[in-house]
């Protein structure tokens, strides 16, 4: 039986020191922060993580400004938004809720906002400030995945970690948080080959995929550590599920991860850790 690192615990701990912490705000400089997410469209996958970002900044005593545009908004229209959002003393992080759609570069959007606003830590300064170990702000979901590992009490330094993914917002820098935390790292993706040879080597298997139960018990080493991101419908329940086939991978692990309440609450903790932080920077300047 593996020990459950629960998001949701350690997510409404975090949200509760916050709190805490936000509640001096306005004595000490006269507000609190102010987090603005920007959701083009109404594709519901997107509209239900905006309500869980300004469900949890109304937690932890964050301003939230959620500003709905069509999604036939014209890529000039969205940059001119971002333009008012970055010169708006009073806005200390901005989001774009992604994906956009197809007609508006995403990556020219991101690039777009400050680098001081941006609470997702994908703009391409940040990026970079992560792959040279300078003091950068830290995507939320890799981010959370290293806060639940070090709560967990997992050792990291000198383990064999295996990422199964490589996208810019997972993958990537989930692998090089492990790096820089002395893992050994493998990064598989949809063109590794044997990849069972490859996970079962694994001491740390992270695992971002986006297929429901990808991840079979077969393909982890017993002991393991595993985390779980991905976040995918059941194609026969309709029910939230991960990318590992958790009630068979569960018994054999140290350490698992589950889905709904792992991963998930953890990145919306962080992206609130984010906010403050870039508050508390622009305060400090
Ligand atoms: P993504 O951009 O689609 O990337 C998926 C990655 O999986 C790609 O690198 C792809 O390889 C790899 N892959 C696909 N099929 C594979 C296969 N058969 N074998 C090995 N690798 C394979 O996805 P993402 O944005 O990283 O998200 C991954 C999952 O995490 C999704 O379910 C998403 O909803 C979830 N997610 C959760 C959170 C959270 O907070 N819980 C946050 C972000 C994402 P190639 O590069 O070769 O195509």
């Amino acid at each position: 039986m593996a020990t459950v690192i629960s998001g949701k615990e350690l997510s409404a701990s975090m949200k509760a020191e916050m709190a805490e912490q936000v509640k001096a705000f306005p004595a000490k400089y006269g507000r609190v922060p102010h987090l603005v997410v920007v959701l083009v469209g109404d594709d519901p996958a997107s509209v239900s993580y905006v309500t869980g970002k300004a469900k949890a900044s109304a937690e932890v005593g964050i301003r939230n400004t959620t500003l709905r545009r069509s999604a036939e908004i014209s890529e000039e229209e969205l940059l001119a938004l971002i333009d008012e959002l970055n010169a708006d003393d009073e806005v200390d992080g901005i989001l774009v809720q992604l994906p956009l759609p197809r007609h508006i570069d995403e990556q020219k959007v991101i690039a777009a906002i400050r680098r001081e606003k941006d609470v997702d830590g994908f703009h391409p300064l940040n990026v970079a400030r992560l792959w040279l170990k300078e003091p950068c702000t830290l995507p939320c979901t890799p981010k959370g995945i290293l806060r639940m590992l070090q709560r967990a009490g997992v050792e990291i330094a000198g383990k064999r970690a295996v990422v199964i993914g490589r996208s810019n917002i997972v993958g990537l820098p989930v692998a090089k948080l492990l790096l820089d935390a002395n893992a050994t790292v493998t990064i598989a993706h949809s063109r590794t080959q044997n990849l069972p040879s490859v996970t079962r080597e694994a001491d740390i298997l992270v695992v971002a995929i986006g297929k429901p139960r990808f991840v079979t018990v077969d393909m982890v080493r017993p002991g393991a550590v595993v985390i779980d991101v991905g976040v995918n419908r059941d194609p026969q329940t309709g029910k939230l599920c991960g990318d590992v086939d958790y009630a068979a991978v569960e018994p054999i692990a140290s350490v698992i991860t589950p889905v709904p309440g792992g991963v998930g609450p953890m990145t919306i903790a962080c992206l609130m850790e984010n906010t403050i932080e870039c508050f508390l920077k622009r305060q400090a300047k």
